[in-house]
């Protein structure tokens, strides 16, 4: 049987990744009928959308897809299709694993934190009202009429919303992702001294869920100081759970503690649907030069094995980049530990875990 996939190569470096991933896949011995689709400025050009109808309808039919990074058009030009995706099929929450592998090029060992970021709400709402327009305008009116304060004219807006239905369901994720991995501890960052009514909301629901998990320890911790104590002490951490936008940035951050974004996989998953995709950007400085680390996309398919319940092939699969990894020899530029030295090519890298796949 194969397995049906929904694959979004993705623009900038997305589709050099795409294919080296998706050659490795297909060496694992599992059979996969890709549903391939193109959104963001191709799209756009195409069909006059960035995230046309099919798209959706494909993932939604197949509930799995595995997709590259797409561009976002800074300031003007659409919205985040990566936003819209998570949004429209409802992928409430985005899994970041971070874990050290031996031999890549990073401070610490034995970093092994899962990131769990709520994915639909907070600053990423999409509401946003324009320095000098009119809903502007009227916002400005409601506030001067409900606390007093006067906001300057020039300004801009975009909405902190947090709720509780949101918050309770990325918590109970967490604690269920915690429950079924035998992971230990489970934080939540917030800035709730600040934010008393959208982080404090947070707190409070996080407190609430957490008492339905006894065995698993619970805390919580301000932003900042997470910040803070992850590149202090990142082994600390096992489940870090958060709203939105302190989710981005924290999974970045965790994502530097072990090597970079190269490194770094992903998963937004929702109850129906799953999307598999590395946590990084489409950096378009280096398109089409087979030069970036496509491991982060290699390690999102091995999620997404995992989610499909292919276990043996999914470990065999992480084996064999870790292997790759460890050797050194067949690496890209970002884990060579002098970016001057000679680094191999994208699929190169791939050849190089189907080789270790081949041999384990
Ligand atoms: P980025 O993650 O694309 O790149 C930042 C830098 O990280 C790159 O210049 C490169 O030095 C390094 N890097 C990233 N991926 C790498 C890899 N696989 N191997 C080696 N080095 C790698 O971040 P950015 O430049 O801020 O964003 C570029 C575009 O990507 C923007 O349009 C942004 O909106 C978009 N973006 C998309 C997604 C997504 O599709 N999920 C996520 C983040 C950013």
């Amino acid at each position: 049987m194969a397995y049906h996939i929904t694959l979004l190569p993705g623009d900038g470096i997305g589709p050099e990744i795409t294919e080296a991933t998706v050659k490795v896949l297909e060496a694992t011995g599992l059979k996969f009928e890709w549903d391939v689709h193109i959104v963001g400025q191709q799209a756009q050009d195409k069909f006059g959308t960035p995230l046309p109808e099919t798209v959706l309808e494909s993932i939604k039919r197949n509930r799995v897809a595995l997709k590259g990074p797409v561009t976002t058009p800074i300031g003007s030009g659409f919205r985040s299709v990566n936003v819209a995706l998570r949004k429209s099929l409802d992928l409430y929450a985005c899994l970041r694993p971070c874990k050290t592998y031996a031999g890549a090029p990073t401070l610490f060992q034995n970093v092994d934190i899962v990131v769990v970021r709520e994915n639909t709400e907070d600053l990423y709402s999409g509401i946003e009202f324009a320095k000098g327009s009119q809903e502007a305008k009227q916002l400005s009116e409601l506030v001067a009429r409900s606390s007093g304060e006067k906001l300057r004219e020039n300004s801009g807006f975009s909405l902190k919303v947090i709720s509780e239905t949101a918050s309770r369901r990325i918590v109970k994720f967490a604690f269920e992702y915690a429950h079924t991995h035998g992971r230990k501890k489970v934080t939540a960052a917030h800035k709730a001294n600040i934010m008393k009514f959208s982080d404090g909301l947070f707190l409070a629901v996080a407190r609430e869920v957490a008492k339905d998990y006894p065995d698993i320890e619970f805390e919580d911790v301000v932003i900042d100081a997470l910040c803070m104590r992850l590149v202090r002490a990142p082994q600390q951490y096992d489940v870090i759970v958060l709203p939105n936008l302190y989710g981005d940035i924290v999974s970045d951050l965790c994502a530097g503690l072990i090597g970079g974004l190269g490194l770094a996989p992903g998963a937004n998953i929702g109850d129906d649907v799953a999307v598999f995709e590395p946590t990084h950007g489409s950096a378009p400085k280096y398109t089409g030069q087979n030069k970036v680390n496509p491991m982060a996309m290699m390690l999102s398919a091995v999620l997404m094995l995992r989610h499909l319940g292919e276990n043996e092939k999914a470990n065999r699969m992480e084996k064999a980049i870790a292997a790759v990894i460890q050797e050194g020899k067949t690496v890209t530029y970002d884990l060579k530990p002098d970016r001057n030295q000679p680094a191999s090519t994208t699929s190169e890298v791939a050849d190089a875990v189907i080789g270790k796949m081949k041999t384990a």
